[in-house]
């Protein structure tokens, strides 16, 4: 038999086929773009930024765009735009990167966090209703890897408790839902641009609305030029109308300075021309590398079946592991298999559970003597283990797999191959 790489057989996937995996895709006009910005000294303004905005917002199909320094910020910028403030309840799902629901914290807020659904990775609308509080303002939704949630139940469950939805699309950037894209399907949604997502073009991130409130209180929170100050380097200018904003005009209402680098906007100006053509071409190769894999009992694809949705652009594509049959720690030593066989980025899911970290729990951020969960809350939201059981157990049934970024069969196949070869010799895996 083919022994496996694992206890000293020879790697099924030799080469590292770096191009296949490499991103974000970057051509001479990327090179020109940052070079330009960099030999006109115009790192620091907002010219180039708000050409991104514009574009962004046309192809998403929104009226507002806001461009920020990272996901994180316009997560924040969002949340304070919603109304939150101290003592107020947020909901968000428990299984996601800690940037959708860190920021809650910073404005003295507290999260309540609801499970996921199993079969979508995305947060379960039957778990939100009872979660709902007199002072919850928002429900923060994750298209989990690309995977649109059930935004029609949880639409439903906002407008009848009168809360806002905002749309967490860092993994999301040209998902479709129903026909409709990722990031226009609530109240305000936030994507993250840094380098490693699907829509990758360094440290950056967007908030885009229809609200023109939401919009502007953004604008205000973290934009302190863009309220009407006027510096040694900014002209005047001002993009805010509400008169209680505008007597702040100058000072950002945060302290924050939110700001996209233009370097990142002017490669994004770039890569948006080729992105929903780069998102089909991920759509393919990851299509094609799981329909080789469907002989394979034991796992199948974390992918939307869903008549008018799609997975945008795959980011961090994964697997199921049908977990029930084996033993606890099984899906790890698979991972570990696949990765002796030169299988790159496999590994047991990586986002944790939050509503189990400390930082949830007992982290007093303001230093007041008492943590920020409980600190100006009207009731003790904190939750332990097993309140969220699908989130808790998510290293036992969830792994990545490579993300393809071109549909080369040659080259999937070799990574295919090496998925035969460890699932035919699993028992001895699992022994
Ligand atoms: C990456 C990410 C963010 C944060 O974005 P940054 O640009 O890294 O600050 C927020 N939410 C999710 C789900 C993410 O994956």
């Amino acid at each position: 038999m083919n022994k496996l790489a694992l206890f000293g057989g020879s790697k099924f996937v030799t080469d590292k086929h770096e191009a296949m995996f490499h991103w974000p895709i970057v051509t001479e006009e990327d090179d020109a773009a940052v070079l330009d910005v960099l030999h006109k000294g115009l790192m620091s303004g907002t010219e180039i930024t708000k050409k991104f905005e514009d574009k962004m917002a046309t192809w998403l199909g929104v009226k507002y765009a806001l461009g920020y320094c990272n996901g994180t910020s316009g997560i924040l910028g969002a949340l304070w735009a919603c109304g939150v403030g101290a003592g107020d309840e947020v909901i968000c799902p428990s299984m996601t990167y800690w940037a959708s629901a860190s920021p809650v914290q910073t404005l003295g807020a507290v999260v309540n966090f609801a499970d996921i659904e199993k079969d979508t990775l995305c947060i379960d609308p039957d778990d939100i209703e009872h979660r709902i509080g007199n002072r919850t303002k928002v429900i923060i939704v994750v298209h989990y890897a690309g995977q649109p949630c059930n935004m029609d139940k949880i639409n439903a469950i906002a407008k009848k408790h009168n809360i806002f939805v905002l749309e967490d699309a860092s993994h999301a950037q040209g998902s479709l839902y129903h026909g409709k894209k990722c990031g226009t399907l609530g109240d305000v949604s936030v994507m993250s641009l840094m380098t490693a997502k699907s829509f990758a073009i360094g440290e950056a991130g967007m908030l885009f609305t229809d609200n023109k409130q939401i919009f502007e209180k953004a604008m205000s929170y973290g934009f302190y030029e863009r309220t009407g100050a006027v510096s040694e380097f900014f002209k005047s200018d001002n993009q805010i109308s509400d008169p209680e904003l505008l007597k702040y005009a100058g000072v950002p209402l945060g302290g924050f300075k939110h700001r996209m680098h233009q370097m990142s906007s002017a490669v994004g100006l770039i890569q948006l021309k080729y992105f929903d053509e780069r998102s089909a071409e991920n759509d393919k190769a990851m299509k094609y590398f799981w329909s080789q894999l469907e002989d394979i009992p034991q796992i199948k694809p974390h992918m939307t079946t869903e008549e008018g949705c799609t997975m945008g652009g795959w980011y961090y594509p994964l697997g199921y592991f049908d977990s029930k049959s084996y033993q606890e720690g099984a899906l790890k030593k698979i991972c570990k298999a696949l990765t002796a066989e030169g299988v790159p980025s496999c590994s047991p899911a990586k986002n944790k559970a939050l509503h189990l970290h400390p930082a949830f729990n007992e982290l007093d951020l303001f230093r007041v003597g008492k943590p920020t969960a409980i600190c100006w809350a009207e009731r003790d939201v904190r939750q332990g283990k097993g309140a969220c059981p699908n989130s808790e157990d998510v290293q036992n049934y969830v792994f990545s797999v490579p993300w393809f970024k071109h549909c080369e069969a040659q080259v999937i196949d070799e990574y295919v191959g090496a998925f035969h070869k460890v699932f035919a010799q699993l028992d001895d895996i699992l022994k």
